[in-house]
């Protein structure tokens, strides 16, 4: 059955049993009291005469009073998606029992080991993701690959999959000690990510003055039931307990920093596909992959800036200094104010042994 194009993120609650160190939501585990009847939400979604995937995501939607229920309702004429912990094992067994796989699109597991060791909860969670896998969901096991668990992945995903557990390695977002990831990985964490191109599409580039459907086909639904056009940009559209009000069309984005799942519902040209691309396979330690598109952005638009700051980024990986300054100083001299191309031309000229950033602006022209 193909999956309904329209996706609306439904953030339940911020809160959490559990309190991951890179979390940066407040570690708060009282009961959640803000709540929304069920009915509202499938009334809105029914009037848009579209199929959605609702994305249920907190917090941890499982703590979400009638989790199952909701999703049971939800699924009637929709589908649905789960980010969750997988920690609430007595709602766990009663969603594998009554909800139909054929309507969840998947189930975005995170396996957070550190807070799994601290409880002792290893071996429920391992209970838990086998029982949904054997009911036949889609169940993908993530691991966030934050700076400080690099270095005991492989050893983690060798234990798991002796259980019939697949890690999918995912790009930690946010800072650490100073350097913005997942733009700052070094060669480890590339060499994890290289078995996992797909975990490149899920970088948040800057997608700012392009067009994009969000607030038509991706929402995002915050718990008090206020619809914004999503999850990057907070522009409200009304609240499913009043009234919504989608827009008709495209427009451009108005944000810096685009989620995830906007990706699919921007309208790139040729040469901003090219450069996302690009940056995509970069990011994952793919180089001649991300050579091959940086190089089409270049013959699409010689000298632009994004396409010229991670070419020199990919020329430093194969030891290519005198090209990687020749690359930063094209980006720098249309883009002068740009801090990253200044950082990675001074690096490189200084002859450090640095990852030099990859440049996510899109959209970036020449300095007027
Ligand atoms: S399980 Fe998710 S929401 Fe909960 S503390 Fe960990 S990262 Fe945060
Ligand atoms: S490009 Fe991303 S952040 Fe901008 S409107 Fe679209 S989905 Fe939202």
């Amino acid at each position: 059955m193909d999956m309904p194009v329209n996706n609306i993120i439904w953030n339940m609650t911020r809160k959490c049993n559990f309190r991951c160190e890179y979390c940066y939501f407040p570690h708060d585990n009282t009961p959640v009291t803000e709540t929304l009847p069920v009915s509202r939400i499938t009334d809105f979604l029914d009037a848009t005469g579209e199929q959605w995937v609702v994305g249920l995501t907190g917090g941890e939607p499982f703590i979400y009073p009638g989790m199952v229920d909701i999703c049971a309702e939800l699924t009637k004429n929709h589908f649905i998606g789960v980010d969750t912990n997988l920690s609430v094992s007595s709602k766990v067994r009663d969603f594998a029992e009554r909800i139909d796989p054929a309507r969840v699109q998947d189930l975005y597991v995170a396996l957070h080991i550190e807070e799994r060791e601290r409880i002792k909860g290893t071996d429920a969670f391992i209970k838990n993701a086998r029982l949904l896998l054997d009911k036949g969901f889609k169940v993908i096991v993530n691991y966030v690959i934050h700076p400080t668990l690099e270095a005991r992945f492989h050893t983690d995903k060798e234990f798991f999959a002796d259980h019939g557990i697949t890690l999918t390695p995912r790009p930690f977002k946010g800072e650490f000690e100073g350097r913005r990831y997942p733009e700052a990985y070094g060669d480890r964490a590339r060499a994890i990510f290289a078995d996992h191109p797909e975990q490149g599409k899920k970088i948040a580039f800057n997608f700012q003055g392009v067009p994009c459907s969000a607030g038509k086909t991706l929402l995002r639904m915050e718990p008090d039931g206020t619809v914004m056009r999503c999850p990057g940009d907070k522009t409200k559209l009304g609240n499913v307990m009043d009234n919504v009000r989608l827009l008709d069309g495209t427009e451009p984005c108005n944000v810096k920093r685009c989620p995830c799942r906007g990706v699919d519902h921007i309208s790139l040209t040729s040469l901003q596909k090219a450069l996302v691309e690009g940056v995509q396979f970069a990011v994952v330690g793919d180089n001649d992959k991300a050579s091959e598109s940086l190089n089409r952005a270049d013959e699409l638009s010689p000298e632009h800036p994004c396409a010229q700051n991670n070419l020199g980024v990919l020329a430093l990986r194969r030891g290519d200094r005198a090209e990687a300054v020749r690359r930063f100083e094209t980006a720098l001299a249309a883009r002068p104010d740009h801090p990253l191309y200044a950082d990675n031309l001074h690096n490189t000229q200084d002859g450090m042994h640095f990852d030099a950033g990859i440049c996510l602006d899109v959209n970036h022209r020449h300095a007027k």
